[in-house]
């Protein structure tokens, strides 16, 4: 284990996930999250060997600082301190100045700090995040691992809105896309299963978690994404309501909702929380949708058109495809979903294969249509450990 350890660290604006990723495994070998921050209940809990613990923060000062340094402390007890090499943190916003991995200096965190007006939630978070873990551990590199970054390669035709060009150089308005950590991980992972190099392997990614997106991947480059100027455009999601028509932003403020509101209505009381009037869990609407739930029935129903309707137009941004992936919480996990959305998806030549769709479940991957058909797999994706590899390779670069 010596030497092979990095720390990942996810900081956002009231909580901090970490995780310690033992790069010659791949295992995570501790995990945990500081939450509440800002509130007097703040906390930072882990679990060993399946047993969770907690430790409360002071109820007053810098709860991101007291969370990272209880981290070095825990770290320090498990013995695991001095195997730690480098830090690598998720950054959701690189706007377009990062395309890769970068090491971390004052240069960089002021960068990350500019593009705010870009991801006003996530961005000022990374960097109070990385000064605390700078401060807790001056001596080792930190790294920063973009959403964003893999989706850099997109063409003019996708990343450009249908605007005027001022408001793109004014104002740095195109699409971004998001989730490009997971699309990259499962796009490498499932060139291994159809045996082909990546440059060579053509996918669409499928990214189905509480935020979804689509992925278009040519010669193993993203050509296309779902998400755009911000995490709220494409596929219906948990509590985001994705694609929707712009009037509507100001229908509402003309009935009188304010600024705020209509954010928060689209954001966070949307999508599968918003159909089905309620639960944002998958597993929640499916129950209630085998129960006789009109409201679930609906959100399955849209949530899975809507994603084959994706899967289809991303058709036209490929020569070949070699499969569609599922990923991430209900990607890796409900049956349900991705049988209906390859049911929607039968004028393509999609056909389940229901053992391999029943098999490839809680962490396992797995090819989920019938030999001979165009096919769609199931990879678990690992964001955790693309950023402790990116950092490692880094450091030894
Ligand atoms: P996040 O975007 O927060 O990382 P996840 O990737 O963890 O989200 O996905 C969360 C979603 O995955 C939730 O809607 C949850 O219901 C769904 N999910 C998790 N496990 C299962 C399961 N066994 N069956 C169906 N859905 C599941």
């Amino acid at each position: 284990m010596s030497n092979s350890l990095v720390l990942v660290i996810n900081s956002g604006s009231s909580s901090l996930k970490f995780a310690l990723i033992d790069t010659v495994s791949g295992e995570a070998t501790l995990s945990g999250l500081g939450e509440c921050f800002g509130m007097p209940e703040a906390v930072v809990s882990w679990k060993i060997d399946g047993e969770k613990h907690e430790h409360a923060l002071d109820a007053e000062g810098n709860h991101h600082q007291q969370a990272v340094d209880r981290i070095v402390v825990l770290l320090e007890e498990l013995g695991m301190k001095q195997d730690i090499v480098a830090i690598g943190h998720r950054v959701v916003h690189g706007g377009e100045k990062f395309t890769k991995t970068v090491k971390i200096d004052e240069s960089v965190l002021e960068e990350i700090d500019s593009l705010s007006d870009l991801a006003p939630l996530h961005n000022p978070a990374h960097v109070i995040g990385m000064r605390a873990a700078m401060a807790a551990f001056p001596s080792l590199s930190q790294y920063a691992v973009f959403d964003t970054a893999f989706h850099q390669t997109m063409p003019a035709k996708a990343y450009t809105g249908a605007i005027s060009q001022k408001l793109y150089t004014d104002y740095g308005i195109r699409r971004y896309g998001f989730h490009g950590t997971s699309h990259y991980y499962v796009s490498r992972e499932a060139a291994k299963v159809v045996n082909k190099p990546v440059e060579e392997s053509n996918f669409i990614s499928v990214h189905l978690g509480n935020g979804a997106s689509v992925c278009a991947i040519k010669n193993g480059k993203s050509v296309d994404t779902s998400m755009g100027f911000t995490p709220l455009a494409g596929l219906m999601m948990g509590t985001r309501c994705g694609d929707l028509d712009p009037s509507i932003i100001e229908f509402l403020l003309k009935k009188g909702w304010s600024q705020q509101e209509v954010f928060d209505e689209l954001n966070k009381k949307s999508g599968l929380l918003g159909v089905s009037g309620l639960t944002s869990d998958c597993r929640g609407i499916i129950e209630a949708m085998e129960n006789g739930h009109e409201g679930a029935t609906l959100a399955f129903e849209l949530f899975c058109y809507r994603v084959a309707k994706y899967i289809g137009s991303y058709m036209v941004a490929l020569d070949e495809l070699d499969a569609i992936i599922f990923t991430a919480g209900i990607g890796e996990n409900s049956l349900p979903i991705r049988s209906k959305i390859l049911e929607n998806l039968k004028i393509f030549g999609y056909r389940e294969d229901e053992e391999g769709n029943a098999a490839a479940r809680f962490g396992n991957a797995g090819v989920i249509t019938k030999p001979n058909t165009p096919v769609a797999m199931v990879i678990p994706t690992n964001e955790e450990w693309v950023i402790a590899k990116e950092s490692m390779e880094l450091l030894h670069a």
